[in-house]
């Protein structure tokens, strides 16, 4: 049976390095997959997914404001897909979210997506909101603070390396950098934690 799934993690995770596995694992066994990702991230160039360990792939890009079931659809009408991954999940709309749900149901293509849960504010991204509503499955890509507990939030730093608390959720082409942390760090990052209570 086709599910929606989501793969959720803060930054620096290696989440497209999971993704680009599991894409080689179908494509060795010489199964298509269809390979989207966000068109404002151009980290890779356009259409690419790359990971920070150095390896990459071919990918179509979504676009706001764009039906996410007809693109899947007229792909698949061209060549069948043994999945869908999405990278950059948390930039779909909740509108491509629901595409993305009917793709699987209708279509009957699973639909794994990869992205962020919360941004820099720790506020759920719009798309993830969706994607945690709907999915049929969710896991959780794991990477750890500096204090080596689970890091769950980041923090966006200007290129002095200060936290940055205020600013559009999704900011392209500037000069700063994300860290992820666990709860009490990002706390104490953002000026949330009392004094006494740090270290
Ligand atoms: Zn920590």
């Amino acid at each position: 049976m086709a599910k929606l799934y989501f793969h959720y993690s803060t930054m620096n995770a290696g989440k497209s390095t999971v993704l680009l596995q599991a894409s080689h694992n179908y494509r060795e066994n010489n199964m298509d997959t269809y390979l989207l990702t966000a068109a404002l991230d151009d980290r890779a160039g356009q259409g690419r997914i790359a990971s920070r360990i150095g390896i990459g792939a071919e990918a179509d890009m979504f676009r706001p404001g764009e039906n996410l079931f007809d693109k899947v659809a007229n792909r698949l009408a061209k060549d069948p897909v043994a999945s869908i991954f999405v990278d950059e999940a948390q930039f779909l709309s909740p509108d491509q979210v629901w595409d993305l749900a009917r793709v699987v149901d209708d279509l009957r293509v699973p639909v794994l997506c990869y992205g962020l849960r919360v941004d820099f504010q720790g506020k759920l991204f719009p798309g993830s909101a969706t994607l945690l509503a709907l999915a049929d499955e969710m896991r959780e890509v794991r990477t750890i603070c500096h204090c080596g507990k689970k890091a769950t939030m980041v923090i966006r730093q200007d290129d002095q390396g200060r936290t940055i608390t205020e600013g559009a959720q999704v900011q392209i082409g500037g000069n700063e950098t994300y860290v992820s942390l666990c709860r009490r760090h990002w706390r104490q990052a953002t000026g949330d934690l009392p004094a006494e209570a740090s270290d």
